[in-house]
């Protein structure tokens, strides 16, 4: 089998760049050793937004990215993200301040060109009583503007029937073991059904998210790695009791915290704790779920929540390794090429489900040169995502 560009992982980045690269007229393999969105692309807050509180960490190109493929994604794919709209409360306590968010806000509307989707509102405080019972005790504001929600596991599926439309290959279960680049391509090897097969291709794409690391470790000759770390994100699900969805602060750290009605569920997220071991086993830690209960029973103190009706999940992110906190980490995504001269191996790291079309075109940019010349046949701008 020869291939112009094989991609190893089926969550969102690899399905994006199967359906680039295909929509640009390559011919594409997929490996995917589990099943489509088998890992972080399920274990997401399901928002495709623009990253409010990225603003405050100053990474205002990612939020223009965003709002962009926001609208975009509202556009092409109507029966898989949809508008919600967003509650902030200010507290007198909130480090936060009402002037602080108005001011965001107003950021967050330039950012998105002041599109219909951008607009936002103060509550009168005579509709907070409406809120699900919403702590009113030192309330100085509630602001309403609005983001999109998805399903992030159907978002994925959805984006690979597109590439697979086009021409792209699947090969699933099937694990990539490791690969040789020459200057002409790479002799990739992997497992299916407990033998090993191989198959050439031009370049070799890394969407491996978490495992990301260990693919670059298995390809010769050995390329430099990108320096990442993981960083888990738990969620809990409670029964849903809450109606609007919720941008809460973190009484304890001040971390932006959601309470999201998903699936006729509270979906209550998210943590960051760093992650050591094996990247198959994240896990919500007893004290993440005590620190998002803690603040969800904070700010909707009249809520019964049974320990046993809560379930949870967690995923990690994969983050550009720095000092300080992960909160205020790029979220912007890592893309390594092993040779800028002459590429065979590019690996994407991180970045955000929103924004998964926009970096699988910047992939495809970079993979070019490296490639034959095709024609291509078709858009990811104009291609409609529907269920699959
Ligand atoms: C807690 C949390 C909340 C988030 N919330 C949001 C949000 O609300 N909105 C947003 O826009 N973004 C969000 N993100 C970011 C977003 O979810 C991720 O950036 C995105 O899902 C990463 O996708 P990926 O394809 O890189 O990785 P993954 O989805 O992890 O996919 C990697 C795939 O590679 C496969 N694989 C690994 N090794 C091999 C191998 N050897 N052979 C074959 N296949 C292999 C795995 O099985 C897996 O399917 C969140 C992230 C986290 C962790």
């Amino acid at each position: 089998m020869n291939f112009d560009v094989v991609v190893v992982g089926g969550g969102i980045q690899g399905v994006g760049v199967a359906q680039a690269a295909a929509a640009a007229g390559y011919s594409v393999l997929l490996l995917e050793k589990q099943s489509l969105a088998a890992a972080t692309s399920q274990q997401s807050s399901k928002l495709i937004h623009g990253g409010l509180r990225y603003l405050e960490s100053m990474q205002f190109s990612l939020v223009r990215e965003s709002l962009k493929e926001r609208a975009l994604l509202l556009e092409l794919a109507p029966d898989l993200v949809h508008r919600v709209d967003m509650h902030i409360p200010v507290y007198r306590t909130s480090v936060r301040s009402s002037p602080k968010i108005g001011l965001g806000l107003w950021l967050y509307r330039l950012l998105a060109g002041f599109d219909d989707d951008s607009e936002f509102t103060r509550l009168h405080r005579s509709s907070w009583a409406d809120l699900d019972g919403l702590r009113t005790e030192d309330l100085v504001s509630v602001y309403r503007y609005r983001e999109a929600q998805t399903d992030d596991q159907a978002l994925t599926q959805a984006v690979w029937a597109s590439a697979e439309s086009l021409g792209a290959e699947l090969l699933m279960p099937a694990e990539f073991v490791g690969a040789e680049c020459f200057p002409s391509g790479c002799d990739i090897r992997y497992l299916q059904n407990g033998e090993e097969r191989t198959v050439e291709a031009s370049v070799l794409v890394n969407c491996a998210g978490p495992w990301g690391n260990s693919i670059i470790e298995r390809v010769s000759p050995q390329s430099p790695m990108p320096k990442v770390e993981l960083v888990q994100g738990a969620h809990l699900l409670l029964p849903q009791q809450i109606h609007h969805h919720f941008y809460l602060e973190s009484p304890s750290d001040q971390r932006a915290i959601f309470a999201l009605p998903w699936k006729n569920q509270l979906l209550l997220g998210t943590t960051e704790t760093p992650h050591h071991g094996d990247p198959g086993m994240p896990r919500c830690l007893p004290e993440e779920r005590e620190y998002l209960l803690a603040t969800l029973q904070h700010y909707f103190p009249e809520l019964v929540i049974e320990d046993s009706s809560i379930t949870d999940f967690a995923g990690l992110r994969v983050l550009p390794k720095t000092e300080g906190s992960a909160f205020g980490r790029s979220r912007e995504v890592v893309l390594q090429a092993d040779n800028a001269d002459q590429l065979r191996l590019l690996s994407v790291m991180g970045g955000k489900l929103t924004t998964y079309r926009a970096t699988a075109e910047q992939v495809v940019d970079k993979l070019r040169p490296s490639l034959p010349s095709r024609r291509p046949v078709a858009n990811t701008a104009k291609l409609p995502l529907t269920p699959a």
